[in-house]
């Protein structure tokens, strides 16, 4: 279950429409719940450097992540996951969305932006130990 304010699901959905018709990305930010699910607090907004593919490619500079995980910390915040977005194409992961994920238990926000708007938003926790059997597994978002 990920648990995110209105003003940040309204704040990365506009984002994708910002873009369009390239992704957009951004991280998650907030609090780990004890009963597996998690409460976002912020969202960061990142630029993405898929220069050579931006409308179906997104990546997040590293620099700029470990900029946003310490200014997190610095408020007690974790990195509870990522979003970008899919113009022209459905909410769903795509096989190059599972094999650059790499962060356990944390969730992948999709949204789907049709013609420059946003249309659906799904959620998606990455499951498994390692590499070899991770998956993705749909998310129950509650906007709270
Ligand atoms: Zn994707």
């Amino acid at each position: 279950m990920l648990k995110i304010p209105q003003s940040a699901y309204a704040a990365l959905r506009q984002h994708g429409e910002e873009t369009y018709p390239s992704e957009c990305c951004g991280v998650l930010l907030g609090h780990f719940d004890g009963s597996g699910s998690k409460t976002v607090l912020g969202v960061a907004r990142c630029g993405n450097t898929r220069a050579d593919s931006p409308h179906n490619r997104y990546n997040i500079d590293p620099k700029e992540l470990i900029r946003i995980q310490r200014e997190g910390r610095e408020r007690g915040e974790d990195i509870l996951g990522f979003y970008h977005s899919h113009p022209d194409h459905p909410a769903q992961w795509s096989t190059t969305d599972l094999a650059e994920a790499h962060w356990f238990g944390c969730s992948y926000v999709i949204t789907s932006v049709e013609k420059g708007k946003a249309v659906l938003t799904n959620s998606f926790e990455l499951a498994g130990t390692d590499e070899s059997d991770k998956k993705f597994l749909d998310e129950e978002t509650e906007v709270v």
